[in-house]
């Protein structure tokens, strides 16, 4: 029989952790002809999740888990869980059931029929700011445009993945990680669902704004050059620019003598200048400090506990 993998990243999800599990159960006990393992990644809780999952793991033995040496982000949890998936396919879902389990038996179907990426995009998103909407909506506009690969709109990570994408995933092994941006980039035969996103069922999000600007700018500087390229056009144009007008100054002295009365256009001029000049330097230094950070090489994160009752794959490289 085939074991489907279901990936739980999970960071301080003490009050949703029992609904979820019953909800899973609900759904994979429905499904006969596979086997479930339901992997949870603690990514470094500071709650009573890790306790709860080794209770929970106890009482039934499709629980797996791995508990990880502090919290890393969901991108790297997913790595983490990923790297240890003993089935032939994975589900990833979030552990606040905003990603309704019902759907699983769709994707399933899917994956039979040869999908191998079977993704969720949502219809609606209850619980969110309009704001949250709009910026999210356009930044995967702008993300789609600039980047080279196809960017989901309105998709996380909720998607089932077979085995061949799974093995594509483990190789990334960047440490900065946009894993929406990984999905698409790995290609395959890909299936798109749709589903109403509920409002989270207990707990708060962990995103904040100044999280999702970090990941936003992950996600542009991990998916294209095209920034550096548009800060050296930039720089091209307004040096010519800057050359035009030092010509007409020269001329403009050499003719009518007269000279100068310039401070507000040199000023403005100096300052325009400094400013473009600081953000290629900011442009580049993202790009460099992205260097930087892979080139220590070490491990994209660090593992303090696995335990599963279904170890087929085990392949433990961080
Ligand atoms: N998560 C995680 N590590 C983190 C932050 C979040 O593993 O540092 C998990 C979290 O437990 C949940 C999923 O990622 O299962 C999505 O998080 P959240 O619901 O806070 O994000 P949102 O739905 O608001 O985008
Ligand atoms: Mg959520």
């Amino acid at each position: 029989m085939k074991l489907i993998t279901i990936l739980i990243p999970a960071y301080n999800e003490e009050e949703v952790l029992e609904t979820l599990l019953e909800r899973l159960l609900l759904v994979t006990t429905e499904i006969s002809n596979y086997q479930f393992e339901f992997l949870f990644v603690n990514d470094g809780s500071r709650d009573r999740t890790l306790e709860m999952l080794k209770e929970m793991s106890t009482l039934h033995p499709q629980i797996a888990y791995i508990n990880l040496s502090r919290n890393f982000g969901k991108e790297v949890a997913m790595l983490a869980g990923i790297d240890h998936v003993n089935g032939d396919a994975v589900i990833i879902i979030d552990a606040d059931l905003q990603d309704p389990p019902e759907m699983i038996p769709e994707m399933i179907s899917y994956w039979e029929q040869g999908y191998d990426d079977v993704f969720a995009k949502r219809n609606s998103r209850a619980g969110e700011t309009w704001f949250k909407k709009w910026s999210s909506n356009s930044y995967y506009n702008i993300l789609d445009k600039v980047s080279n690969i196809p960017i989901q709109n309105n998709t996380g990570d909720f998607r089932l993945l077979d085995r061949k994408c799974i093995e594509a995933l483990k190789k990334i092994r960047e440490s900065q990680r946009y894993t929406k941006g990984m999905f698409s980039w790995i290609g395959f035969d890909k299936k798109e669902i749709l589903f109403d996103r509920d409002p989270r069922a207990a707990g708060t999000t962990k995103w904040n704004y100044p999280k999702l600007v970090n990941l936003a700018i992950d996600g542009i500087t991990s998916s294209t050059v095209l920034p550096l390229r548009i800060s050296s056009f930039l720089g091209i144009l307004v040096s010519f620019l800057a050359l035009l007008y030092m010509l007409f100054l020269f001329f403009r002295t050499l003719i009518f003598n007269d000279s100068i009365p310039g401070y507000p256009s040199m000023m403005s001029v100096i300052l325009f200048l400094g400013g473009v000049q600081l953000i290629s330097l900011g442009v580049i230094g993202e790009y460099l400090g992205k260097i930087f950070i892979e080139t220590k090489g070490r491990p994209v994160y660090l593992i303090e506990e696995y335990y599963s009752n279904y170890r087929q794959y085990e392949t433990q490289k961080a």
